[in-house]
């Protein structure tokens, strides 16, 4: 893909979704199923880690996690660079909805909100909408900001690159 393919979008203040803070307010997480959840609220619910960008394999029938990550991901802020058309300009970019949360294997890390809800567990006290931090995944190591990571782009044989980190 040439650069002059996507845009970088890179204006973006992550702390900007948590301004609604009546939303908040009604810890709607507790009280909802994740069908019942409006787009706002399903928004809300992602903490920001980054982790369903990694590069997985899955190997007789379990997936693994590499410690490689799409070209696409910033890893300072765990922000994608081209959220708003990622899904039309990468192939295996998955969207994350109830089908993605359900599938099985399970491909998105045990720490992913939408599986600890989907599953009757409560957030952990780190997610940003129980903090009103953004930053507090970062700041409590639950995201890739601290990780050593390699971008795809430098791999040449991924099963060199799995990880067994504890919260994936
Ligand atoms: S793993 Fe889940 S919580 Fe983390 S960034 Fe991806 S969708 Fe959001
Ligand atoms: S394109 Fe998809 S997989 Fe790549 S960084 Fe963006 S959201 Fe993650």
């Amino acid at each position: 893909m040439d650069k002059e393919d996507y845009i970088i979008e890179d204006d973006y203040d992550p702390q900007s979704r948590f301004e609604d803070k009546d939303i908040i307010a009604t810890r709607f997480w507790e009280k909802k199923t994740l069908e019942q959840l409006t787009k706002k609220e399903w928004e809300l619910l992602c903490d920001g880690c980054g982790k369903c960008c990694l590069n997985k394999l899955e190997i007789k029938g379990k997936v693994c996690f590499t410690n490689t990550y799409c070209r696409f991901l910033d890893t300072k802020s765990c922000l994608c660079k081209i959220y708003s058309h990622r899904l039309q300009k990468v192939n295996d970019c998955r969207d994350i909805d109830i089908q993605a949360v359900r599938e099985k294997p399970r491909w998105l890390p045990k720490t992913c909100a939408y599986v600890l809800l989907d599953e009757g567990l409560p957030l952990p006290s780190w997610h940003p909408l129980i903090t009103g931090l953004a930053s507090s995944v970062h700041n409590a190591g639950f995201s890739l900001s601290s990780r050593e990571l390699i971008n795809e782009t430098e791999v040449e044989d991924y099963e060199n690159h799995i990880v067994k980190w504890e919260d994936l």
